[in-house]
């Protein structure tokens, strides 16, 4: 049964940036995905890492492909997509940019851009049916991919930036980073911001990208996905911090996968604690919340515990998070209006 504190953090709204659709997809869902699909043999150990379990990068990757084979027609996507959204709503998520790597399929006939019209429709779907909660979408890159494919997803997220009435609002930039140049995608990455695609751009994951952070800063990108290792203290350095500064990039911190995927050795070792104590903006974020067994309460709940914050810190910083968000200032007014409008007693 959910106690008052479990039941503060589930009502608390929040702001979810940094969700990987395929990597967010629920154990209920991932069970009408295998019933779907029973002739891949694929069992639930495959697609989430478990509570006190724990993987390294490269066997995080694994278990997207496998989710991938799972999910490889527009009726998946549809059910994935919608399921997600009101997962996210029932947590208490009133704004949430949704991520994911447009992929074809010549076996069930997916294109990359029936790809991006289904997510979209399962965002308008949810609209209709009432669910609270502001969904945008932004479409990734996958560096794996390469300069060619990575020129291709953003002339694609630039036409249904054009005709998705608001709903396409960026470019994420993802993928194991142990492969590929960010180099190569600088000019895709440009093209995309000129064009007014707001950019998140995984930086920093692993320890060997200093070089390639300090490209993609000179961007500079709208928001850093992990960073795990910008900061001196990890090996990264002080020129690193003030660009992120200097620029005042937001950063995107997703605790439990850092820990399950070992980027960070333990919570209280992960660097929300380098940033928030700059008093840099910050945003709790899950990551992949099926893969990870997570959802967004227990990130904050997580947080809070592990680095002490009284309530009315995590209030603020639920609250905060709409000034990094990419929808128009006409949707950060009306989220500030929520979060006044649910404001518990005695949090200021
Ligand atoms: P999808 O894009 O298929 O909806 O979500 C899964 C994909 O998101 C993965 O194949 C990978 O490219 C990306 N992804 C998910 N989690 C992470 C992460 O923690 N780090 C990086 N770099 N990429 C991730």
């Amino acid at each position: 049964m959910e106690n008052e504190t479990d039941a503060f953090y589930r009502e608390l709204p929040k702001v979810e940036l940094h969700a990987h659709l395929n990597g967010s997809v629920s154990f209920k869902t991932i069970e009408k995905l295998i019933s779907r699909k029973p002739h891949l043999n694929i069992g639930h150990d495959m697609t989430a890492i478990g509570k006190g379990q724990r993987r390294t990068l490269d066997e995080c990757f694994q278990v997207f492909k496998v989710i991938h084979q799972l999910v490889d027609t527009e009726e998946d996507i549809l059910m994935v997509a919608s399921d997600v959204i009101k997962e996210f709503a029932a947590d208490g998520v009133k704004y949430l940019e949704l991520r994911s790597t447009p992929r074809e399929d010549k076996n069930t006939g997916l294109t990359k851009k029936k790809y991006v019209e289904t997510v979209i429709k399962a965002i308008q779907q949810c609209k209709s049916e009432g669910v609270d909660i502001d969904v945008r979408f932004l479409v990734a890159i996958d560096r794996r991919n390469g300069t060619d494919v990575a020129m291709e997803t953003v002339k694609l997220a630039e036409e249904f930036m054009l005709s998705s009435d608001g709903l396409v609002v960026g470019i994420d930039l993802s993928g194991d980073p142990t492969i590929g140049d960010g180099k190569d995608l600088l000019p895709a990455l440009q093209r995309a911001k000129n064009c007014g695609l707001k950019l998140s751009l995984h930086l920093s994951e692993v320890p060997s990208q200093l070089e390639e952070s300090d490209l993609l800063l000179n961007l500079p990108p709208d928001r850093i996905g992990h960073g795990t290792f910008l900061h001196p203290e990890v090996g990264g350095s002080q020129s690193l911090v003030d660009k992120v500064l200097k620029h005042n990039i937001p950063l995107e911190l997703c605790l439990t996968s850092n820990v399950k995927g070992r980027t960070v050795p333990c919570y209280s070792k992960h660097h929300f604690k380098y940033w928030y104590e700059l008093g840099h903006p910050i945003v709790i974020c899950t990551d992949d919340k099926g893969v990870f067994s997570t959802d967004l309460s227990q990130e904050y709940q997580l947080a809070a515990f592990t680095f002490g914050l009284s309530r009315e810190a995590v209030w603020q910083l639920s609250q905060r998070a709409i000034d990094c968000i990419f929808a128009p200032d006409t949707v950060k007014q009306q989220l500030r209006q929520k979060w006044i409008d649910t404001q518990p007693q005695g949090i200021k």
